[in-house]
């Protein structure tokens, strides 16, 4: 293809030959005069020899990635990989299922396409972009979508006016690319849940937490569960049809307590044994006393970079801490982390320090992360993000 030039200095084409999906500014040796933000480039090794190709875009990461091979970016390139992507959901159950009809179909690295989120519900895509080059491609990723999934295709709402980074010269407004607002309620492994792409959080739904909640619900029965941070509900709704004497929600937004009742409601009508509570979390830890023997934490990202690292370590320690501190003998925690860049092992240190607070017995059972249509490029190990511990506490 004959696209504007990048050329790396000597050495920095190391990362490349791994795979490793990002160009770091500091790498580029020189590049041809003019390219615009979000434009397609070439890049070679100081000797000119071809890399990879991918988009441009001021600021630390000058270029993601989209091929490692010198082909043509038109309609085929992207019919084909997202056409790929779908079928690794069919592949994993996630697509063309009965019992379910929501998962993420493309996961940015991870499915080779930095820059690129969409989730699938129940025939609406909707489209997350992180850079600007990929914004840029929204015509022919609309295209590969209709192409794919044909009439089971309703909408697709894109919704990049919060990620496109907002020194760029493009204001991009949410809203449909291909039909209208339409079947709002997923399927997720026979639970329902009400969907707000248009106002409810990312793109609306925590899909990344599926295989948890569904352990969760192994562990529910007679169980008397406490779901903070609940957003629309999710681990309430698969406690409560896992048999849990009683399940409390809490979170500090009132929309999502009146979703995690809609939901609750939707799946079982008329039940009493649901209460939610739109308090702050850190508050209603203070006052639970030994009513819970299950209890979830799956707060926000406390920390968003690495510079707020310290206090989202000390916050994810004094929650659980409580919660290890307060829960029955016999108990099961499930607490997780979603934040970047707080590695696996500082999670566990904060969770391990909380317990050494408490002196009590606390044994692992499980270690949980993200399930495999937020696949991780082995490539690009920042892309595992999410984490989670189940606890047994003595
Ligand atoms: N567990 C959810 C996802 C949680 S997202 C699921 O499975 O879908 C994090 C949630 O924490 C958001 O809904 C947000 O409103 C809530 N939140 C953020 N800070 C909070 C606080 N201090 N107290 C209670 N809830 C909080």
């Amino acid at each position: 293809m004959n696209l504007p030039k990048i050329i790396l200095k000597p050495g920095k084409e190391q990362s490349i030959k791994r795979y490793h999906p990002w160009i770091f500014s500091g790498a580029i040796q020189t590049m041809n005069k003019g390219i615009n933000e979000g434009e397609l480039v070439t890049i070679t090794d100081s000797k000119g020899e071809f890399l990879a190709i991918g988009h441009y875009q001021i600021g630390s990461i000058a270029v993601r990635i989209i091929s490692f091979t010198n082909t043509e970016i038109d309609q085929q390139f992207w019919n084909t990989k997202i056409k790929k992507a779908y079928e690794l959901r069919k592949m994993l159950g996630l697509a063309e299922n009965k019992n379910n009809n929501v998962y993420r179909l493309i996961h940015g690295e991870g499915d080779g396409l930095p820059g690129l989120i969409i989730d699938f519900y129940n025939g609406t895509a909707v489209t997350q972009m992180h850079s600007i080059g990929m914004y840029l491609c929204m015509n022919q990723i609309t295209e590969a979508l209709k192409n794919i999934y044909g009439n089971k295709l309703t909408a697709i709402y894109d919704k990049s006016e919060s990620t496109i980074p907002f020194k760029s010269d493009i204001y991009p407004k949410n809203g449909y690319l291909y039909g209208s607002l339409s079947e709002d309620i997923v399927l997720e492994y026979g639970n329902k849940f009400k969907i707000s792409w248009e106002d409810g959080q990312k793109t609306g739904f925590f899909i990344d937490q599926r295989e948890n909640r569904k352990l969760l619900s192994e562990y529910a029965e007679g169980r008397a569960v406490l779901n903070v941070f609940s957003y629309t509900g999710g681990f309430s709704v698969y406690a409560l049809n896992g048999k849990a004497k009683f399940v409390h929600s809490v979170d500090s937004s009132q929309k999502a307590i009146d979703l995690t009742n809609e939901n609750v409601a939707m799946n079982l009508p008329g039940t009493s044994n649901h209460e939610a509570f739109a308090v702050d979390a850190f508050e209603f830890m203070n006052t639970i006393d030994n009513k819970y023997d299950l209890i979830i934490l799956d707060p926000p990202a406390f920390a968003k970079h690495n510079n707020a690292l310290k206090n989202a370590l000390q916050a994810y320690k004094r929650i659980n801490a409580k919660a290890i501190e307060k829960i029955k003998p016999g108990g099961i925690l499930f607490t997780f982390s979603c934040s970047q860049v707080v590695s696996k092992e500082e999670f566990r240190k904060s969770v391990f320090a909380a317990a050494a607070n408490t002196g009590r017995n606390v044994r692992i059972l499980h270690q949980l992360t993200q399930p495999g249509d937020h696949p991780v490029n082995i490539y690009h190990p920042e892309g595992e993000y999410l984490k989670g511990l189940v606890i047994y506490v003595e």
